[in-house]
């Protein structure tokens, strides 16, 4: 009995989930967790929420991946997504390591050297550390040739960190979660931190019951609204409009910070001409919200002493997503709501390690800390630091994740190797991502459970859960944090680090990396953010929030106080126009489909549907619909529907849910039985290249298999 057992080891680390970085102490006893506690990080002070708490068991599933497997050479790449462990031995055979390796990395360099080096893909992922990232993208440069390399940051917040950089030359958040304590007003627009952000809504909540006033835009209701000053439920889609109709208030008043403007930022004149044209009278029918709504909360959020804003995957997946956050950003600058506590900007981070996955490089058109492939003296350092020959760094920008897909589908693309992500279940269309899959002539997945997208592989390594393993691990504060081997990897599952360097090697990388702090060392001395972090400290003190670029340097958990990292030091004003959703519901598919996550899952469930009181909490895939809506076509919570869209359908059971608003339905992504990313659509934003999850057209029955 777990919970009568006295634990023989304590070990310090953090949450393997969300990017709230909460800390926590693993208690350990004969290689087994037995239950887990909230340790007094900056981020948790000891809270942490259910998945925190309850979701570490999967790491002792009896569905781990245990030994290396190769494909049969006779069995089809249809895919079987039914979980089955009892098939995978018709599909699969076991392998040794060398046997393994050399097929996995062999048929790779076999690939570059016929197809040429872009022919090669690698997905990396946020659910992995600092130095995995680094080391998996180095792989890519070096190793493969190219730079496409990517992850699901280009699923999340790619959009925010596009209209970031672009706007404040920074894409990371500006002030900490724990700043809403500071704020008069926190302005919370496309982002239900309740489910997604748990303890960093428990901090608004307290902020709130002191005297914070929460202004909460959001097409669906979500529970924070019982304890919003205000809450505007506009139209999914509307974010341009009502954003813009707040910037045309707060001109129109003369509630700019003016001095702010002259000071800190370039272009405010032509962003002002833009919002003339959206009049808080004409964006209302649009948005679905009364003019005069408009006009209060942008007179709350200007005039107040210091307003927050945070958004979540509302804001950033849409066709829109750079032009919703470009609103954001000119929203805080023109008022002078940015570079003090309480202030500032702050996209809530999905991953524990998205934040840090992005910084350390995992992303097609930038190296570690953001540095362009495109410019030849960045290109030069890294030759450099990576003892690589003078030119041979690829200069263009490597695919997205989207675009590696249609790139198979050309012929462009031949071999990947996927770490630690699903595309069969997280991409949009998946349908097509698994089509695309199965085209590759060489897949290498390596993960713990053998996921949708190891179905489609050719050889799978079985890699370490988050407690099997040491690493660093970058929160959405900023907070670089350090994560702690509690237990042995099962069975013959290795280190990630050490399959990565194995898999270089077969690439002619010729890496000897004896331990993950000689990784950190080299990031440090590659990205300047983080140059004063040194793994002894980050040992002792357990996090450290960059930018640190000294040893010995505090580190700055508000940013922007006095300059913008941007050449001129100048934050820069971006107008945005409106651009309609992609898909629009028409008479066909009359009903819009709105995707995300629940409190108890994560992601594509690969993990948590593992973790026994978790799944135990949700077990089944749910879609909420709004009550009159489930009535009208004849239903009752807890029957079968049937959702079609143009590339698919799923059943599933409908939950009547008064959030959802009319003529829309919120799905979880997480249920591998109902992939509702069959459904979604897979047009991008121009900017950022994320694909639209939060808006499709759909149609919905009652009834289904
Ligand atoms: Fe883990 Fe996030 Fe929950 Fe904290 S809030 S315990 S980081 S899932």
């Amino acid at each position: 009995d777990a919970a009568l057992a006295v634990p023989d080891k304590q070990v310090e680390s953090v949450c393997p989930y969300c990017g709230v970085g909460c800390q926590l102490t693993y208690n350990v006893k004969d290689d087994k967790i037995l239950f887990v506690e909230g340790r007094d990080g900056p981020a948790n002070h000891g809270r942490l929420c259910v998945k925190g708490r309850y979701g570490f068991d999967y790491a002792h599933h009896p569905q781990r991946l245990t030994v290396p497997l190769i494909r049969r050479a006779d069995a089809p790449k249809t895919g079987d997504f039914s979980m089955d462990p009892d098939r995978v031995m018709d599909i699969f055979r076991e392998a040794t390591w060398e046997e393994a390796l050399e097929f996995a990395g062999g048929k790779l360099r076999a690939i570059r050297e016929q197809y040429g080096k872009k022919s090669l893909a690698g997905f990396g992922s946020a659910k992995g550390s600092n130095e995995e990232a680094y080391l998996f993208q180095k792989l890519v440069r070096t190793g493969f040739g190219s730079n496409n390399v990517d992850h699901c940051t280009r699923l999340c917040h790619a959009s925010s960190v596009v209209a970031l950089l672009e706007g404040i030359g920074s894409g990371a958040v500006s002030n900490p979660v724990m700043d809403v304590t500071k704020a008069e007003v926190v302005f919370l627009i496309g982002a239900n931190p309740t489910v997604n952000h748990p303890v960093a809504a428990t901090w608004l909540k307290n902020a709130i019951r002191n005297g914070t006033k929460l202004i909460l835009l959001d097409p669906r209701k979500s529970e924070l609204a019982r304890m919003a000053h205000r809450s505007l439920q506009f139209k999914a889609d509307t974010d341009v409009a009502l954003l813009n109709a707040m910037m045309n208030v707060i001109v129109t008043e003369g509630l700019v910070d003016q001095a702010f403007i002259d000071d800190r930022t370039t272009g405010y004149e032509e962003l002002k001409k833009n919002v003339e044209g959206y009049s808080p009278e004409a964006m209302a029918p649009i948005c679905g919200i009364d003019a005069e709504a408009i006009r209060y909360v942008a007179r709350l959020y200007a005039t107040s002493k210091a307003s927050m804003i945070l958004w979540g995957m509302g804001v950033s997946q849409h066709v829109h997503g750079t032009d919703n956050a470009r609103c954001l950003i000119a929203l805080a600058l023109m008022t002078g709501q940015i570079g003090r506590p309480g202030t500032g900007l702050h996209p809530l981070r999905g991953q524990n390690n998205v934040q840090g996955a992005s910084d350390a490089g995992l992303i097609p058109m930038m190296f570690p800390d953001y540095q362009h492939v495109t410019n030849p003296e960045v290109r030069a350092n890294f030759e450099k630091a990576w003892h690589v020959a003078p030119g041979s760094l690829d200069d263009k920008p490597g695919l997205t994740v989207v675009e590696v897909m249609h790139a198979i589908k050309h012929g462009d693309i031949r071999g990947m190797y996927v770490m630690g992500e699903n595309p069969a279940m997280s991409d949009p269309d998946a349908n097509h991502a698994r089509e695309a899959l199965a085209a590759l002539d060489h897949l290498v997945v390596q993960d713990i459970f053998l996921t949708e997208t190891c179905y489609l592989a050719d050889v799978i390594l079985p890699a370490s859960a988050f407690p099997e393993k040491d690493g660093s691990f970058t929160n959405t504060d900023r907070l670089v944090q350090m994560g702690r081997k509690a237990v042995n990897p099962p069975g013959d599952a290795r280190q990630d680090l050490w399959i990565i360097q194995e898999i270089a090697n077969k690439l002619d990388c010729d890496w000897d990396y004896k331990h993950v702090s000689e990784v950190f060392d080299e990031m440090r001395h590659t990205m300047p953010s983080i140059g004063g972090i040194t793994w002894e400290r980050l040992e002792r003190e357990h996090s450290v929030t960059y930018p640190c670029v000294q040893e010995g340097d505090p580190g700055q958990s508000v940013v922007f106080v006095e300059d913008f990292p941007r050449a001129d030091g100048k934050a820069r004003f971006v107008p945005a126009d409106i651009i309609p959703a992609n898909e629009r519901p028409d008479t066909e598919y009359p009903m819009v489909l709105i995707t995300g996550r629940q409190l108890e899952h994560w992601h594509t469930g690969s993990m948590t549907r593992r973790a026994t009181v978790l799944d135990a909490l949700e077990p089944d895939p749910v879609a909420l619909v709004h009550p009159l809506d489930l009535a009208a076509m004849g239903g009752q919570p807890g029957d079968v529907i049937t959702i079609e869209s143009r590339r698919g359908e799923v059943c599933l059971y409908a939950r009547a849910d008064e959030s959802s608003p009319r003529g829309a339905v919120f799905v979880p992504f997480c249920y591998y039985e109902a992939a509702i990313n069959r459904l979604t659509n897979s047009a991008l934003d121009p900017f950022a290249k994320i694909p639209e999850f939060k808006y499709c057209a759909i149609r919905v029955k009652v009834g289904g298999e």
